[in-house]
């Protein structure tokens, strides 16, 4: 079955990573295309904007999947393998993919997708301001965490909130007493970036996660899982190893209150943090149990304690960015035929709508081949009912690996060699 309906061109939503990969991977293909751009610039995450409305990029971030395992193609992130790079060197590597693959005369800047309309297997896009552009195919580069999502706290609170995806510097909090609600990687790396600047830093969990820092004995921790013993060893015993690294560098922090996680290790994401364990045994950070109410600067817990704060960073994480899709066209685990093709909008396609234990860009460097292979018909898919057997086959086995907290997490390893099979038995080898 063949997805181009006709011979217009390919939109690719986004000009992220996962944007940029697409991009290249249709152009080396000989497929039409136009990347469709919201902001001014290409980098999506890594570029960073004080006014804190672009992405969630804050000034100290620091990448928590080192720079081997997150560089993609045949050129490596600048530096030294075993470093993490910085969110400045990861802009800087992602506008030379763009410049070395020359795809910066086909991004439409300042151009938001706000909504979407499919006729007779063609793709209308419309613009904020109401221009419409019409395309044969839609490849949506967006990430699980375009959107943020705030905890729902009923009452009134009269001090200042934000979501961590508009926390740019600690300054903002000095002498504050503020509470960070949510522990995952953001709650952690905010919640340590601002100990010591702020007058008093409390955490609110209601599901602790598992947590790890970046290194182990000085190496990377995300060399240990290893992507070739990866696709042989079972996911239940590289989930014990995950889990051990865990114990071996946090789990000294419950002695100081960290509450322990209720979850099997690797169902739910792991948060990665060098600043906020440091801050937890200078005895920077108290915690809390889940948010319940607030009255003026008063926010009451589900234990019914209470505190008075100045500040709340809701780090409590995002929704995809793709409500400006119609609704039966909406990503969701069971409609994504190999993590990728919607099975009830067969000629719109996601690169990067994943979550996994690893780098995710080198993943979606994968998923965007398969794409270019699929929309210049070097892949043919299956017909409508094997390919939504296959993607609800695929959510099940999702749900068995990694229960139902992440609903888009893929195991790295056996994902990417599926998609590289998938791609090799339709005659086509893999790339780079
Ligand atoms: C704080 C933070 C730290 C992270 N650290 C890591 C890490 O260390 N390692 C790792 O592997 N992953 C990390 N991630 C995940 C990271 O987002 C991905 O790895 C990767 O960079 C995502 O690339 P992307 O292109 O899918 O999405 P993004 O980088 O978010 O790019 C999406 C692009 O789409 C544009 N866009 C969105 N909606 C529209 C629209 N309607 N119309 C037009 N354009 C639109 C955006 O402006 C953006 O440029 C992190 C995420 C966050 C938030």
């Amino acid at each position: 079955m063949s997805l181009r309906s006709s011979d217009l061109p390919v939109a690719v939503i986004g000009a992220g990573g996962a944007g940029l990969l697409a991009a290249a991977a249709l152009r080396r293909a000989g497929v039409a295309f136009e990347v469709l751009e919201a902001r001014d610039g290409v980098g999506g995450t890594w570029r960073y904007d004080e006014d804190g409305s672009g992405s969630a990029c804050y000034r100290s971030l620091v990448a928590n999947t080192s720079k081997l395992r997150m560089s993609v193609g045949r050129k490596r992130i600048p530096g030294r393998p075993w470093e993490y790079a910085s969110h400045t060197e990861m802009l800087a590597y992602l506008e030379d993919l763009a410049r070395d693959e020359d795809l910066l005369p086909s991004i439409r800047f300042g151009w938001t997708v706000a909504g979407a309309r499919q006729d007779d297997g063609r793709w209308t896009l419309v613009e904020k301001e109401g221009e419409e552009r019409a395309y044969g195919a839609v490849v949506c580069a967006l990430p699980t965490s375009g959107r943020p999502r705030f905890a729902e706290l009923p009452g009134r609170y009269d001090g200042e909130q934000l979501h961590s995806a508009a926390y740019r510097t600690p300054e903002r909090f000095a002498g504050k007493d503020v509470l960070v609600v949510g522990l995952g990687t953001s709650g952690g790396e905010v919640a340590g970036d601002i100990a010591g600047t702020a007058r008093s830093v409390q955490v609110s969990v209601r599901s602790p996660l598992w947590m790890m820092t970046r290194r182990i004995g000085g190496l990377p921790i995300d060399w240990i899982d290893n992507p070739w013993l990866a696709r042989v060893l079972p996911w239940s015993m590289r989930r014990q190893v995950l889990a051990g690294l865990c114990k071996a560098t946090t789990g000294g922090l419950h002695k100081y209150g960290l509450p322990r996680p209720t979850r099997r290790c690797g169902d739910d994401i792991l948060a990665v943090s060098d600043t906020f364990p440091r801050a937890v045994r200078r005895g920077l950070v108290a915690f809390r149990p889940a948010v319940q109410s607030a009255e003026g600067r008063r926010v009451r817990f589900v234990d019914d304690t209470s505190a008075e704060v100045d500040a709340i960073v809701h780090a409590t994480g995002f929704e995809p960015p793709t409500d400006f899709l119609p609704e039966h066209a909406r990503p969701a685990p069971r409609s994504l035929y190999q993590g990728i093709a919607h099975t009830e909008a067969p000629n719109l396609l996601f690169v990067g709508m994943m979550e996994a234990h690893r780098a995710l860009l080198p993943i979606a460097d994968d998923q965007a081949a398969w794409v270019a292979d699929v929309l210049s018909d070097r892949i043919a898919l299956p017909g409508d009912d094997e390919r939504r057997s296959a993607a609800a086959r695929f959510a099940e086995r999702r749900l068995r690996d990694f229960g139902d907290r992440r609903e888009y997490m893929v195991d790295h390893a056996k994902y990417r060699a599926m998609l590289r099979r998938d791609r090799s038995r339709r005659g086509n080898g893999r790339r780079g």
